[in-house]
């Protein structure tokens, strides 16, 4: 008897590859791009505040569906770097763009709901590498009530750039993601999937230890303070039950060593605790926590205490 077998596609016995590439997420900070990130992994992996310039470094996270494996990169927000950590973390942001497959270019509504591209988006836009497609996320559409008005939004910035998709989105409210993912979908590559279908991230644990305790700092704190914070980890010691952890806290100035650790110490067990309990969801086990906060001035424009509290290397 002849079987007649289909020879392309969807053979069952001879499966397609499944589609897998990296997905560089960018844009100007505060924009959402870490929020989307962990909508995107339904996983709070980045960290993100109400602050611009909350991401310091690259993070990975990959997402495995049936057919695809993503692996997206979170951005520090592209901005007029001022000081060297500043400028590290622009070089972070185009060397994630250059290695992608594909780029999510992320922006928001401005608070008049202007149709045209932003200067500074087209700036950003500009020096992304050639040849690599790039999607166009608006988001924080739920600020916006009146929906006719985003037609324009979206014809207006269409104009402004050769975007592939434009997809309006909240990241906040995980709205319109599965666009967001069909999109970045059909433009990668087909081949070996880089990551196991459980991984979730590159970073190993200590790196994510200091990482939620900046975050809480950031989020307990008001504009002054942020900017000069550096976490650094001592000691992760998890030889025991109960891995034990000790952090400093480095800050550039004695006035925001008092406003950390707040009156009788209160704000500083908030921090330890919030982050704690954060660490302890990620490890999957209870953990020891114990932070110092230290007075180191100008930490953030000497490369060598850079390179020590980890803003150099790789490793966190
Ligand atoms: P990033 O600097 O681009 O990584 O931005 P973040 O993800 O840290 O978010 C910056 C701020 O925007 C935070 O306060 C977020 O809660 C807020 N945000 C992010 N996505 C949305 C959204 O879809 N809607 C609204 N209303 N706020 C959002
Ligand atoms: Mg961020």
């Amino acid at each position: 008897m002849l079987i007649i077998r289909a020879m392309t596609p969807g053979n069952p016995r001879e499966p397609r590859a499944p589609r897998t590439g990296s997905v560089a997420i960018v844009g100007r900070p505060n924009v959402g791009k870490s929020t989307l990130l962990n909508a995107l992994l339904g996983e709070r992996l980045a960290i993100t505040s109400h602050h611009p310039q909350t991401t310091r470094d690259r993070v990975l996270g990959v997402r495995t569906d049936r057919d695809a494996q993503f692996v997206f990169v979170d951005t520090p927000g592209v901005h007029q770097a001022r000081t060297r950590l500043g400028a590290r973390m622009n070089q972070e942001a185009r060397d994630a763009a250059q290695g992608a497959d594909v780029i999510v270019f992320v922006t928001d509504l401005t608070p008049k709901r202007d149709a045209e591209l932003r200067e500074a988006d087209k700036t950003i836009l500009a020096g992304l590498p050639a040849g690599v497609p790039v999607i166009l996320v608006l988001n924080k559409v739920d600020k916006l009530s009146d929906k006719a008005a985003l037609l324009d939004v979206l014809a207006g910035h269409a104009r402004g750039f050769a975007f592939e998709a434009i997809v309006p989105v909240s990241a906040l409210k995980k709205d319109g993601l599965d666009r967001i993912l069909k999109e970045v979908r059909d433009r990668l590559p087909r081949g070996e999937k880089a990551y196991d279908d459980d991984a979730l991230t590159d970073r190993p644990a200590r790196f994510f230890v200091r990482e939620y305790v900046r975050e809480q700092i950031l989020r307990r704190t008001r504009e002054e303070v942020p900017h000069g914070v550096a976490v650094v980890v001592d000691r992760f010691d998890e030889t025991g039950k109960l891995p034990k952890i000790e952090l400093s806290v480095h800050v550039d100035r004695e006035a925001h060593k008092k406003i950390i650790v707040g009156k009788g110490g209160v704000l500083l067990k908030e921090i330890g605790s919030g982050a704690r309990r954060h660490i302890e969801s990620l490890l999957g086990k209870q953990v020891f926590l114990k932070i110092w906060v230290r007075v180191t001035p100008g930490w953030y424009e000497s490369a060598g205490l850079l390179r020590d509290m980890g803003y150099g290397g790789d490793d966190g």
